[in-house]
């Protein structure tokens, strides 16, 4: 765990923003489509950047960044997250956190405190289907935890899901909009499958445009917005 990656500048990971990105190291999933394995399989191959060197680049750029993006890896997991976060709205910089949502008691503390301002949430397929993103135990039922939370918390709010052949269908988007229902952004996301975790999802066949359209329109009788990347 720790701090394993920053990037300067980013006018797409947060919307309307420009923000400074974050990466911590590990997760709790080994999702087989996976686009950032490294930071998953091995994150103790990666040298853990110091957090008050990084807080102190993040003060030199406040005049020129709105925020900072924190993701992973699955940043939930850092024992340090809290403290550094805590830093960086002090600094008056805005916070979104990528998350895979199965830790509402970390999003609760992190609510309460007021450190984040935007979450982005991954579903990733149906929640009873989480057991099969890991070799160990998954908490899934966490996530259905994680949604309720959300509906009551005072942040900008947006559902990613990336579409995988397997994963993903018209069902399964059906069935995870009534579980958000009225959400205020639901982000759908082409899969490229290049640099996936396993062998197997790599040779995976991404869907066709018209494919994730379809899913869009269904996902749309569910979530207030949706939006469709990577087309
Ligand atoms: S896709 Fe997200 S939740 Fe899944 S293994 Fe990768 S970082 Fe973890």
């Amino acid at each position: 765990m720790g701090i394993k990656g920053f990037q300067g500048t980013s006018l797409l990971d947060f919307p309307g923003r420009i923000a400074s990105l974050v990466f911590w190291g590990g997760c709790n999933l080994t999702c087989p489509f996976c686009h950032n394995p490294a930071l998953v399989l091995e994150p103790e191959a990666y040298p853990n950047l110091d957090a008050d060197d990084l807080l102190a680049d993040l003060a030199e750029r406040k005049s020129f960044i709105d925020g900072v993006v924190i993701s992973g890896g699955e940043p939930t997991l850092g024992r340090d997250l809290i403290p550094f976060l805590e830093v960086v709205k002090a600094l008056g910089l805005e916070v979104k956190l990528d998350s895979n949502g199965l830790a509402p008691q970390v999003l609760s503390e992190l609510f309460c405190k007021e450190l984040v301002d935007y979450l982005a949430i991954d579903l990733k397929t149906l929640p009873r289907r989480y057991p099969e993103l890991h070799a160990g135990p998954v908490a899934y039922r966490q996530l259905l935890e994680t949604v309720q939370l959300c509906r009551e918390a005072s942040v900008e709010l947006e559902y990613r899901t990336t579409c995988v052949p397997g994963w993903v269908d018209e069902g399964v988007i059906a069935e995870l909009g009534e579980l958000i229902q009225d959400a205020p952004l639901w982000a759908l996301q082409q899969y490229h499958p290049e640099h996936a975790l396993c062998e197997e999802a790599r040779e995976v066949v991404a869907y066709p445009a018209e494919k994730i359209r379809t899913f869009a329109d269904i996902a749309g009788r569910y979530a207030q917005r949706v939006v469709v990347r990577g087309l």
